[in-house]
């Protein structure tokens, strides 16, 4: 089955019961039991619910894994994996993941008793030197936000495997249309199903899907122990939404293409991350590991004071953080999603003040450049 026919008909096609087309919401929280123990596979739905369920095997045969689990938010997802390790294990994570990854690593477990090293993956040789004889998780992102880095995540897989250290990837960026990255060799692989998967600006998410069985068995048991599931209706948004990423993703991506070649030109512009310009760093590594470049870009324009001119005059970008909807949306990582990270590091890491990221829709987008051309101007 091709992909977009998968989007379509992947999963639990509809419901068996009625002949209803679209899986149906099981608004319900507990299951009635014939004899103790005996039940038709649900008990209490913290454990499983068949809308959530559904959602979880439709997300595993998207990503090629064996085991689909469905979170409160792509936050939750993530706390729930690092609930795999014990206090004195290591981590090695990607130097410039998500605020919210670093935050919580940070804040919270770093807390409870793990260590953290952060580098940059897309040198193979730092990563290697990294891990310790505790390191038990690797956590990155491919490309990266909002520069757009890419690491060559099979190659990472492989130092990870010889090390005994399981490989997590963060795939919101790509979503499973574009990047598989448990076919590059990675042991889990979760989404912010917020953004893309979703796409509509009107869920919080999170799914995660392990590549074996065994390893997906345990997630659950801490799904389950800390309760950070997704509900119902959300889950069926989830599965509805999910149904288009295909044409989404495909126009995202011809909007992002034509955009970021209007912006090279553009003599005001001093730089365009976006890796599906042959100029980028990654590009080529793209080409090999995703089978495209996504709808993600980023742009210096010189000066806070010059983002915030431009910020304040487009009509067709919206100026909110999160990404990945059918509307575009504009935003100033240094003080917005990435103003978590102190100024020291957001200077290393290249993100400056003038830097405006944005999340490309599917509007037409002669209208999209005709309204950043009379902001720039
Ligand atoms: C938004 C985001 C997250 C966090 O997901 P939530 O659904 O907001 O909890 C994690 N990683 C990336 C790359 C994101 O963009």
């Amino acid at each position: 089955m091709r992909m977009k026919t998968r989007l379509i008909h992947g999963g639990i096609d509809g419901d068996e019961h009625t002949g209803a087309v679209s899986v149906p919401i099981y608004q319900v929280s507990t299951y009635k039991q014939e004899a103790v123990g005996k039940h038709k596979g649900y008990e209490y739905s913290r454990t499983g619910n068949p809308t959530r369920h559904a959602l979880e095997t439709y997300m595993a045969e998207l990503e090629g894994g064996a085991r689909g689990l469905a979170f409160g938010s792509g936050m939750a997802a993530l706390s729930t994996i690092l609930s795999l390790c014990q206090k004195g294990d290591h981590l090695v994570v990607g130097h410039d993941v998500y605020g919210g990854t670093y935050r919580v690593i940070t804040r919270v477990f770093t807390r409870l008793g793990l260590e953290a090293t952060y580098v940059d993956t897309t040198d193979l040789e730092a990563v290697k030197e990294a891990i310790q004889p505790n390191t038990k998780l690797m956590i990155l992102e491919s490309p990266t936000n909002p520069l757009l880095a890419v690491t060559d995540i099979a190659a990472v897989a492989s130092i990870a495997k010889e090390n005994k250290v399981l490989l997590v990837v963060d795939n919101t960026f790509m979503t499973p249309y574009w990047q598989n990255p448990l076919d590059l060799g990675a042991d889990i692989v979760f989404h912010s199903a917020t953004k893309y998967l979703g796409g509509h600006s009107d869920v919080v998410a999170g799914v995660a899907i392990t590549k074996d069985a065994e390893l997906g068995e345990e997630l659950h048991f801490y799904q389950n122990a800390i309760g950070g599931i997704l509900g119902p209706q959300d889950s069926w948004l989830l599965l509805r939404g999910a149904k288009t990423l295909g044409i989404r993703m495909e126009e995202h991506e011809r909007n992002t293409a034509r955009l970021a070649e209007w912006l090279s030109e553009q003599p005001s512009i001093s730089k365009v991350n976006y890796p599906g310009l042959p100029s980028h760093p990654g590009h080529e590594l793209m080409k090999k590991q995703a089978r495209g470049f996504g709808g993600m870009i980023s742009f210096d324009v010189g000066s806070a004071s010059r983002a915030d001119e431009v910020l304040a005059k487009v009509k067709y970008f919206t100026l909110a953080e999160s990404l990945g909807a059918v509307e575009s949306l504009i935003s100033i990582p240094a003080r917005m999603t990435h103003a978590s990270i102190p100024a020291e590091r957001r200077a290393q890491l290249g993100i400056t003040d003038g830097l405006i990221r944005i999340s490309v829709g599917i509007e037409d987008v002669e209208d999209l450049i005709e309204d950043l051309e009379q902001a720039l101007r």
